[in-house]
């Protein structure tokens, strides 16, 4: 049975939700096809509350999860069954900033700006970059060890968290990491990171500063097709330029970021525009962008734009940032497919992802963090449409297959959650995935905590 009395001592009555109008919200993340409505949703204030709340239910044997902002795409804060939401909001305050030693100690409901935000007057910022993240919280980063459109040259947040304070299912506050070089002793801050919730519940983060470069250049090459894109991207990098994004839209969602607020002035008649961006100091920009102009108008290009300032830089990347967001005028719901593939193989990959998208009968656009080999297909449809939604997710199948038989894996940096739980064996061993679960149960014995994401249950044991 909740612990109601409790949980309101704890948190205070109003941070303690439980009218089924309330609950709405916390039915899915961004994945909107898979829905569970929680028993309860309750906000702690702190590493002391989340301790507090957790035991409360650990002891009640009540299943819980932890929840940031909601923007995760593989159904990860989906409540479990009967269960509560641990939601983070409230835990949003910046508690020490370094500029000298270069880290910032924050709750982990910040939303991932703020730090930049936090940082930018001491000449630093964040750098992991994913494009949710205006709201999309540092505890929801470090659980998918999200990524971004600048991964390709600085990481995904795994490299970019020094320390966390978590607690445990039980309640137990483990403390661990530092922002010394190389501190002693087992690693279990790096190991939390990309656990997507299923071993503690993460309440505070160091996290590792970046200075901001001196200048940025930024490009964007209009080509017929996404495989002229991911030549020009080969061409690029083969040359031993190094930039730090190289992100690839396709015609179709070229198509409907034009007709959205979000326009960017794409030329509308490209089939795949190429967003090159490269920073650092001054003069070896400059000299990098114009060699990698140069490289890219060897290739047929439709049409070249290079940022004349800010403002210019920003109106090419708007676009960009705002491509899920226009996708949502075109259908009711949107699925967010993400999978990662040598970036070699990527031609290939997107003209049979493509193909699976005509066979399935889907409407299909494609955006690709192509420096990374890192593809989000996303497909615009109607869940209450069952027909349509059998299709999507049989042509979502389709998609990861043909990912893994090209070398790549399941997913590049939204996840497993719940969504592709049952694909782990197409890339992982019974053994493998019982030595995962091994780690889990070390932390997550009892399975109160987000049950039933990402590993398989496992096989029963024959006779
Ligand atoms: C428009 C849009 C663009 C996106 N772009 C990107 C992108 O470029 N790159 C990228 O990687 N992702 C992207 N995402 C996916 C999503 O934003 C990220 O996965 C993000 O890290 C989720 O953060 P959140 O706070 O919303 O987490 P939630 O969705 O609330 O939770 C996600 C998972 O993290 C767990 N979790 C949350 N907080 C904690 C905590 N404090 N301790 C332990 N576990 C916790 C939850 O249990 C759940 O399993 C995008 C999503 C949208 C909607």
């Amino acid at each position: 049975m909740l612990p109601l009395e409790r949980l309101r001592r704890i948190v205070g009555a109003e941070h303690v939700l439980l009218a089924p109008e309330e609950m709405f919200a916390y039915e899915c993340d961004a994945l909107t096809w898979l829905r569970r409505r929680p028993a309860a949703v309750v906000l702690p204030g702190g590493t002391a509350e989340t301790a507090e709340v957790v035991a409360a239910l650990s002891e009640a044997a009540l299943p819980f999860v932890a929840r940031g902002a909601g923007t995760g795409l593989s159904g990860g804060a989906l409540c479990p069954e009967g269960g509560v939401v641990i939601e983070t909001a409230r835990m949003k305050r910046l508690l020490s900033l370094d500029p000298w030693n270069r880290f910032a100690l924050v709750e982990c409901g910040t939303p991932n700006a703020e730090v930049s935000r936090a940082a930018e007057p001491h000449g630093l910022f964040f750098a992991p970059d994913p494009s949710s993240q205006n709201v999309c919280t540092i505890g929801g980063n470090i659980a998918e060890n999200a990524g971004g459109p600048h991964t390709y040259k600085y990481g995904a947040t795994a490299r970019h968290v020094l320390a966390l304070t978590a607690v445990l299912p039980d309640g137990r506050v483990l403390r661990t990491g530092s922002p010394l070089a190389d501190p002693p002793g087992y690693d279990l801050a790096g190991l939390l990171v990309g656990t997507e919730g299923t071993c503690a519940i993460g309440t505070e983060a160091t996290l590792k500063l970046t200075p901001l470069p001196r200048a940025v250049e930024t490009l964007l090459f209009a080509f017929r097709g996404v495989a002229d894109a991911c030549s020009a991207v080969q061409r690029v990098i083969s040359s031993g330029l190094e930039p730090c994004t190289m992100e690839v839209m396709d015609g179709a969602t070229i198509a409907a970021v034009e007709a959205s607020v979000n326009a960017a002035g794409y030329p509308r008649d490209a089939g795949a525009v190429l967003i090159l961006e490269f920073d650092g100091g001054d003069a070896a920009v400059a000299e990098s962008a114009e060699r990698a102009e140069r490289l890219c108008r060897e290739l047929e290009v439709l049409a070249c734009e290079r940022a004349r300032d800010r403002a210019h830089r920003l109106k090419l990347w708007k676009g960009r940032k705002g491509a899920f967001g226009a996708m949502g005028r075109l259908a009711p719901d949107l699925l967010v497919q993400d999978a990662v593939v040598p970036r070699s193989r990527l031609p290939e990959v997107v003209a049979r992802v493509l193909e699976i998208g005509r066979e399935h009968g889907i409407r299909m656009s494609n955006v690709l963090h192509a420096g990374d080999g890192n593809l989000h297909p996303n497909i615009s449809y109607d869940r209450r449409d069952a027909d349509e939604t059998r299709r999507v997710l049989a042509a979502c199948a389709g998609i990861l297959q043909a990912c893994v038989e090209a070398g790549g894996t399941l997913s590049g940096e939204h996840g497993i959650g719940l969504e592709k739980r049952d694909y782990m064996s197409l890339v992982f061993g019974e053994e493998d995935l019982e030595r995962m679960r091994a780690v889990r149960d070390v932390m997550n014995g009892r399975s109160l905590l987000n049950p039933d994401k990402v590993l398989p249950a496992r096989e029963p044991k024959t006779p």
